[in-house]
């Protein structure tokens, strides 16, 4: 392994032109230089190599890349070893970073401490099976909390006798070594003693963390038990109901979900996670037939959890116990889930009840129908709690319609935002501009804070400013994958090319005037596309995110052609090679009046595009959502946001028109 700070100053040292010019007699032409391409047979000189890009591109065979590449096809090296060409070249040590003793060592210990989790799950489980203790103490709980046998073996469940060092001593039997047994967190030491010459003797020195307990083995994402946790089967108040492993190497527990193993495919099936509190509640329904659900058992609820979610769907139902801790967990929880973009509803049992405790109460239909009819929006969720108790008091009113309007500013999707506003002033009966203008205040301050798009931001604030267009009469036809890419791709190409050109904008100000202000193209992209759009190639979403990570820095061409991640740069100089350009504008009948406005309008079409895709992308989503719903609260929210969709993407396809015709 090449350490990647090295890795860049290769690619920093590289000039395209000394490199080339190893091999290839270069003229120089123009800012460029030119010579016989070195990959095809030709007379007359067609290959081109740009200094200030970085790159060479053949215009006979259509060869193209930065100077690694052309070491790579020219020599028929390997990345790393045409790496080590130019480092050599230039003079660039390489402290080669193949596998130093630590990282050999962290390597294998981390495959010990899953050697050791998988012999631990193996041994709890056979302990309930095959013993008598087992039996007549774990197995017989379990089924006495009505939980059936399937159940038991598909999560792998266990039990752990009630011995000072039972596992401990079984584990070292088998050849497992005491330090990794403490490491995965199964065995406690005392270690102060351990470190005394004059400590206790040996056998005193270590215990079970899980004796006399159920055991819950926790999986990684691909199936690996990584953790446990361990529910006590004494009644005496002291003993701690649950515990689990602490954080290991293999164990994050903020990156962790109980159960997602065994919920994936139906998370994805479903288009839906549901998210309860423990692992009684995941077994539990598991067994109702409510596959899609996972815990995030031992923590609160974590941004890192969630966006593990995130990689199966985009909405997440949370279920808490009614009791008042179980209603603020949930709270909090819609608030995160709201950061990430995803759509939030809520579910809570009656008073005291959990997804476990009710499931056993009533019969697998009567579960499903409970949970379809008492599953509710976020918003109508939180404003019905809360005005349950703020009801004729105009204080906490106002002070409710605040936590409302909070929940709301932290939705990234500026439409979804607006119907919500918009419900919110039905639900509570208040002037839906006070509602936006309380909006606008506390998004602006969230963008304040983080300074890189504080310029420009207010502009486009409104959330108002996207709906009020005039309908649009223009049909725009489905947009398919295909198209998508290319979409993005036209964003890249507009950055790439003109990024660093400025743009004269209108920007409005707190009283309405307008006043023109000059930013780069870059900056004006990235403001209209980020937070509010996902790229869905990922390539093109790397490239992106390079932007926005370095927007307002002026970053020239160069800088993507020489990325030391082979697959930027490769994308960049494809990108930027190909014939198709700006000048194509021209084509679709678009009278040239300045180089500037024909910029302009590129960057909008390119932009106002994409923004289109998505919107089709949302209604679509909102159609499923609408047609799965059943709560009536829940359903005038979904019919609302519908229409504003809809015509939102009208407007948008009129802008689009307007720009492409003008
Ligand atoms: P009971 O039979 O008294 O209802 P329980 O085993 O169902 O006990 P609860 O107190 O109802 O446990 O807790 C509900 C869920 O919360 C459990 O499924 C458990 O997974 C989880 N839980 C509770 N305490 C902890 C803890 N300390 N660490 C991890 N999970 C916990
Ligand atoms: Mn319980």
């Amino acid at each position: 392994m090449i350490p990647k700070e090295t890795i860049s100053s290769i690619f920093e040292a590289s000039r395209i032109d000394e490199v080339v010019g190893e091999f290839v007699s270069l003229k120089k032409r123009g800012t460029n230089l030119i010579g016989l391409c070195p990959f095809h047979n030709e007379k007359t000189p067609s290959f081109n190599v740009s200094p200030v890009k970085g790159i060479y591109k053949c215009f006979g065979c259509g060869k193209a890349g930065n100077s690694v590449n052309f070491i790579m096809e020219h020599e028929q090296m390997n990345y790393p070893e045409a790496l080590r060409w130019l480092a050599k070249k230039y003079n660039i040590p390489i402290e080669e970073e193949e596998q130093t003793p630590e990282q050999v060592i962290a390597n294998n210990e981390r495959e010990s401490l899953y050697v050791v989790c998988s012999f631990a799950q193996k041994n709890f489980t056979e302990n309930l099976w095959e013993t008598d203790e087992g039996k007549s103490v774990g197995l017989s709980y379990f089924h006495q909390r009505g939980l059936t046998d399937e159940i038991i073996h598909k999560f792998q469940l266990g039990y752990s006798f009630d011995k000072w060092r039972g596992f401990s001593d079984a584990a070292l039997k088998a050849g497992h070594k005491l330090e990794y047994l403490v490491k995965a967190g199964l065995t406690i030491s005392k270690e102060a003693a351990e470190n005394t010459p004059s400590g206790p003797p040996e056998q005193d020195r270590f215990f079970d963390r899980f004796s006399a307990r159920i055991i819950f083995p926790v999986h990684n994402v691909s199936g690996r038990v990584i953790a446990f946790g361990g529910r006590t089967l004494k009644t005496d108040k002291k003993v701690a109901k649950y515990i689990n492993s602490p954080e290991t190497d293999i164990y994050h527990k903020s990156k962790v979900l109980y159960g997602l193993y065994f919920s994936k495919k139906k998370i994805v099936e479903e288009d839906n996670c549901f998210l309860v509190e423990g692992y009684t509640d995941v077994t539990s329904m598991h067994q109702a037939g409510i596959e899609n659900v996972v815990a995030s058992s031992g923590t609160a609820l974590t941004v890192d959890q969630i966006r593990l979610i995130r990689r199966y769907t985009n909405n997440i139902t949370i279920m808490y116990d009614g009791d008042s801790a179980g209603i603020k967990a949930s709270f909090r929880g819609i608030d995160l889930v709201l950061e990430e973009g995803m759509n939030v509803r809520v579910l809570l049992f009656p008073d005291g009840e959990d997804p476990d405790s009710y499931s056993k109460k009533v019969s697998n239909t009567e579960f499903k129908a409970f949970i379809k009819e008492n599953t509710k929006d976020f918003l109508a969720f939180k404003a019905q709690l809360l005005y349950n108790e703020s009801a004729h008091d105009p204080i906490k009113k106002a002070g409710l319609i605040k936590e409302l309007v909070e929940s709301i500013s932290l939705i990234p999707e500026p439409i979804y935002r607006s119907v919500y506003i918009k419900e919110c002033s039905r639900i509570m009966d208040v002037d839906e501009q006070a509602l936006l203008s309380e909006l606008n205040k506390l998004r602006r301050k969230k963008q304040y804070d983080k300074p890189a798009d504080k310029q420009e931001s207010s502009s486009y604030e409104t959330p108002e400013e996207l709906l009020t267009f005039p309908e649009g009469e223009k049909v725009v036809q489905k947009i398919g994958v295909t198209e998508t890419e290319h979409q993005e791709k036209d964003i890249i190409r507009i950055l790439l090319n003109f990024g660093n050109d400025k743009l004269t904008i209108d920007n409005e100000l707190e009283d309405g005037t307008k006043e023109p202000v000059e930013v780069s193209v870059t900056a004006l992209v990235v403001h209209e596309i980020h937070g509010d759009l996902e790229f869905e190639v990922p390539v093109y979403k790397k490239l992106f995110e390079e932007f926005v990570l370095h927007e307002g820095e002026g970053l020239s061409s160069n800088y993507f052609t020489q990325h030391p991640d082979p697959e930027i740069s490769a994308t960049a100089i494809e990108i930027l090679t190909s014939p198709h350009s700006l000048a194509n504008w021209e084509k679709h009948n678009i009278p040239v009046i300045t180089e500037a406005m024909l910029l302009k309008q590129s960057v909008l079409h390119a932009v106002y595009a994409l923004k289109l895709r998505k919107l089709e992308k949302l209604i679509h989503d909102n159609q499923k959502r609408l047609q799965e719903s059943s709560g009536y609260e829940e359903q005038v929210i979904l019919v609302t946001m519908q229409k504003l969709l809809i015509q939102s993407k009208q407007s948008f396809s009129k802008l689009l028109g307007r720009i492409v015709l003008r």
